[in-house]
């Protein structure tokens, strides 16, 4: 190329550059957990309010939260960080650590194990587990004053999206909105909250009015599903039913309505560097998992969300701040088995219970001759630890007897072991084509990953006892991986796209719209050119 050309290419990048926008005063992150591209896809034409004004935007309907672990940490642990698991190191909600000295060997995603008195379910909160940075901990570096927030229906949302320097993270309990940080002020927006929530929840609540098109689902898909009746619910709730509330429409207003009053008294966005805010909306992924994703209950969370989010950017936009959102999903979902087969899926099963790590474990160990459980894991797929105290021959073997009994089994789609995936590249490149080992490297961190990972074909639903659950998500199939991504800021063009993303490509395209360069090899996400344009940088 000549030297001549390659001025004129110069000036012609550095022309555009002295026009590019003003970077936005505030970057509202939202993540609606287990909101599906599914999801969006069937009720974006019903949207009148905040998802609409989204869907008006450079609206992704494509895009991935690539990996095979598609549950909400590392689901989270993508959104604001640029990388897959593989990178985060957050390769599930819970994992297993054999050389604890506790008794319980599973750690949670955002436990600090190390902490007096912690377990797996009774936990200290921490973000120790998270090993790259976040956007609020980029943007830190460029501007000091820049302040790092979040508000979320679940502790490990909050956590994965602001990493090591929290300004303000808030999470709900179970019975209040708390927060894991020591000697921070506690903002006067959430004494009022939780006095107000404590308030509402021990009334009881009417069940919501439904609309023609959510009573037309209630109509013509209520089922049993998983042996309870699913489809035709409103959200009516009994005073004190905290389960209840957070499986409602309710506790998405309340995060907002938090988020809305820290906007306000932190002054977020009126300073002189731009802040983050980073929003996760519990409510979707509880009734997703209590309701199933098409009945008319899933139809009236959708609806409510809309309007709820409406409500949020109307406040924000009503104090005349300069603000950009993006909006996604930290894993998609699937519904209940017994209502996908009325719906042209008859394979849609539940997970025979024999192949729960401990049946299998239990089994393995006994034809060996071997003492002990043999196996450790969370259910019948996902990773699975051999059990430490044997010898490393004796591991060995139960390796190669777990892994066959698994891979013999009709709902196993593959089984991958730690040596193979250590063996394959992380995958780059469109993740519409990854094959199912590559979405297993995507979640694998040597170390923390287990000896090998179980796989379920598509349409099995790993919840085999539904006394608390009938749906869930978790699997490397498009129904679990495919979310939409959507960016709006006032005066955007608006574009919708088919164009396969990623949710790893959202911080270096708002850490391009405000500026700070994220070095190259860092992450594994691009910034977005439809959306920030020239402010990505030369390619
Ligand atoms: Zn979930």
């Amino acid at each position: 190329m000549s030297k001549l050309f390659l001025a004129a290419a110069a000036v012609a990048l550095a022309t555009p550059a002295a026009s590019q926008p003003a970077p936005p005063k505030l970057i509202v992150a939202i993540s609606v957990d287990q909101f599906s591209a599914d999801l969006y896809e069937e009720y974006r034409p019903h949207f009148t309010a905040g998802l609409a004004r989204l869907a008006s935007g450079v609206a992704f309907r494509n895009g991935y939260q690539s990996h095979n672990a598609t549950e909400t940490c590392p689901g989270h642990s993508t959104i604001l960080t640029g990388s897959h698991p593989s990178r985060t190191g957050i390769i599930a909600n819970v994992w297993f650590d054999l050389s604890l000295q506790r008794s319980d060997k599973a750690v949670y995603c955002a436990e600090d194990e190390r902490a007096p008195g912690s377990s797996s379910l009774s936990y200290t909160v921490s973000p120790i587990h998270l090993m790259v940075p976040t956007l609020g901990e980029w943007l830190k570096l460029r501007y000091p004053a820049s302040r790092n927030v979040a508000v979320a229906g679940k502790d490990r949302a909050a956590v994965m999206m602001t990493g090591q320097k929290p300004d303000q993270r808030w999470y709900w309990t179970g019975k209040t909105f708390v927060t894991d940080l020591k000697g921070a002020a506690v903002p006067q927006t959430l004494t009022r909250a939780n006095a107000l929530i404590a308030a509402a929840l021990a009334q009881p609540r009417a069940p919501l009015e439904s609309t023609p098109l959510c009573r037309a689902k209630a109509r013509s898909i209520a089922i049993e599903g998983g042996g309870k009746p699913v489809g035709t619910g409103a959200f009516a709730r009994s005073a004190g039913d905290a389960a209840a509330f957070r499986a409602s429409p309710e506790f998405d207003g309340d995060t907002l309505a938090i988020a809305a009053g820290l906007v306000e008294e932190m002054q977020l966005g009126r300073g002189a560097e731009p802040d983050v805010l980073a929003v996760s909306l519990s409510a979707t992924d509880y009734v997703g998992h209590s309701y199933g994703t098409e009945g008319q209950e899933m139809c009236l969370q959708m609806l409510a969300l809309d309007r709820e989010l409406g409500d949020f950017f109307a406040f924000l936009d009503s104090r005349g701040i300069d603000y950009s959102v993006v909006l996604t999903a930290d894993h998609g979902g699937l519904d209940v088995p017994e209502r996908q087969r009325t719906a042209g899926h008859p394979d849609a099963a539940r997970i025979d219970p024999g192949l729960g790590a401990a049946a299998v474990g239990r089994k393995v160990a006994a034809q060996l001759g071997l003492p002990g459980p043999g196996l450790f894991g969370e259910s019948g797929m996902g990773d699975m630890y051999v059990d430490r105290a044997l010898t490393p021959a004796q591991r060995k073997l139960v390796v190669d007897a777990a892994v066959a009994v698994y891979r013999a089994h009709p709902q196993v789609e593959a089984v991958f072991t730690a040596e193979q995936l250590a063996a394959t590249p992380v995958p780059t490149g469109s993740p519409v084509g990854w094959s199912l080992i590559q979405r297993a490297r995507a979640s694998f961190y040597p170390g923390r990953s287990g000896d090998f990972i179980v796989l379920l074909k598509k349409d099995i639903t790993p919840i085999a006892d539904t006394s608390r659950y009938v749906a869930t998500h978790g699997s490397p199939w498009d129904y679990d991986r495919r979310v939409p991504i959507l960016f709006w800021r006032r005066g955007i063009a608006g574009q919708a796209l088919d164009t396969p993303v990623e949710t790893t490509d959202i911080l270096p395209t708002l850490a391009a719209s405000v500026g700070v360069a994220i070095p190259a090899g860092s992450i594994d996400g691009h910034c977005l050119a439809a959306v920030a344009g020239q402010q990505c940088g030369p390619r």
